[in-house]
């Protein structure tokens, strides 16, 4: 396949190479190309200045226009915190996909009684697939199916895009698709990322997986630094596997095993994600039974409240009541740290699990105010 987006890093710099243009100048188209963004009339030479004139020439042979991706619809919550992106793929012509920023004040959190240091900040929900095929019984974009894999540039163009809301802060691989699954393009998705002119810190990335053990394997080696969310939802493997079929492929015992390898490489903390879905995993036995397979672990626990998709799913939330007591066992008998995820974006659809392309969803209400995995995060 040929160059996608210009911001295909990898294939962006053999063509440079090919043609005899020094490297050096990528971060400087892709630099411009970040500042122009919305610039409807695009001309190479007046918008990426001073480059090379073979660099013109190859630039525009391979690209009309700057971005790949186009912005068909923007939805905004009623409390303006959330804004769901629905991006259009391949010039207007290809499939859609969805990316959110949170907006949120972290100084509205504490931290060790104190108020959390910091202030406006926004952290962006990013797609790496059309559609998944992990078909997690409790998550709208399982129900699609699996389309697609994004290009690296096609991710990275979600950044470029929500880049003209809102300063991001932190990215989080958390939208539609398993990150693993399509793992060289998210790799050089999250190196371009930290490299110029993005420079987001590798810190403020977090890739969130089912568990895909193989690629957890390798993924320190080759993203060391980001952070490691593991949808973990069950804290065993039967129950697992009824909420999340993909994960009879991947045995919790073995997944626990590569974790521990995991953690003793990057030292770093995991962060376990775990769905709240009432009679099915909600229970005091299954709060011990996460206790005890998290006890050797440094990790911090996400408990998320269902969020409701309609008749996609047969699920229904935990109340508040089990919610504070599951996390009251992890906490005070476990000594693991806990945090509830707060709901934002509900009301356009834009919360985890909520993330299906549905172009006539402009539903708005009234959202919920936030704190998010950045809050646990730092
Ligand atoms: S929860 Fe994540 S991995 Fe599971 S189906 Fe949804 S997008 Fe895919």
């Amino acid at each position: 396949m040929g160059i996608r987006s210009v911001f295909d890093g990898g294939e962006l710099r053999r063509e440079v190479e090919k043609s005899g243009i020094d490297p050096k100048f990528i971060p400087k188209i892709w630099k411009h190309i970040l500042i122009s963004a919305k610039d409807e009339d695009w001309d190479w030479e007046k918008q990426v200045p001073s480059l090379p004139s073979s660099a013109y020439s190859l630039l525009r042979s391979n690209f009309k226009t700057p971005l790949s991706s186009s912005i068909h619809s923007v939805f905004h919550s009623a409390d303006n915190l959330t804004t769901k992106l629905l991006i259009q793929l391949h010039h207007n012509h290809g499939p859609f996909v969805e990316a959110v920023i949170m907006r949120y004040d972290t100084r509205l959190g504490k931290y060790a009684g104190q108020p959390r240091p910091g202030g406006l900040r926004a952290t962006l929900c990013i797609s790496s697939q059309v559609g998944c095929k992990m078909g997690c019984n409790f998550c709208a974009t399982g129900s699609m199916g699996f389309k697609n894999n994004l290009s690296s540039g096609e991710i990275v163009e979600q950044l470029v895009h929500a880049s003209t809301f809102s300063q991001i802060r932190n990215v989080v691989f958390m939208g539609m698709g398993e990150p693993l699954n399509n793992y060289s393009a998210v790799v050089e998705a999250v190196r371009i990322m930290t490299g110029l002119p993005f420079q987001l810190s590798s810190k403020r990335i977090t890739i969130s997986t089912v568990g895909i053990i193989h690629a957890i394997n390798k993924l320190h080696d080759d993203l060391p630094g980001l952070n490691l969310a593991v949808s973990l939802h069950a804290p065993a493997q039967d129950i697992r596997c009824q909420i999340m079929p993909a994960a009879r492929a991947f045995p919790l015992g073995k997944l626990m095993d590569s974790l521990q390898v995991y953690q003793r490489k990057s030292l770093q903390k995991i962060f376990i994600e775990y769905i709240m879905l009432d009679g099915v995993n909600d229970e005091e036995h299954h709060a011990h039974l996460l206790g005890k397979l998290l006890e050797t672990f440094q990790v911090v626990v996400n408990l998320i409240p269902f969020n409701s998709i309609g008749t996609l799913s047969q699920f229904k939330p935990t109340s508040e009541q089990k919610v504070s007591n599951f996390q009251k066992i992890l906490r005070g008998t476990y000594n693991i740290r806990t945090t509830v995820r707060k709901q934002m974006g509900q009301d356009i659809s834009g919360a985890c699990g909520q993330l299906l392309v549905n172009i006539s969803d402009k539903s708005l209400g009234t959202a919920v105010p936030l704190t998010d995995i950045e809050d646990i995060v730092i």
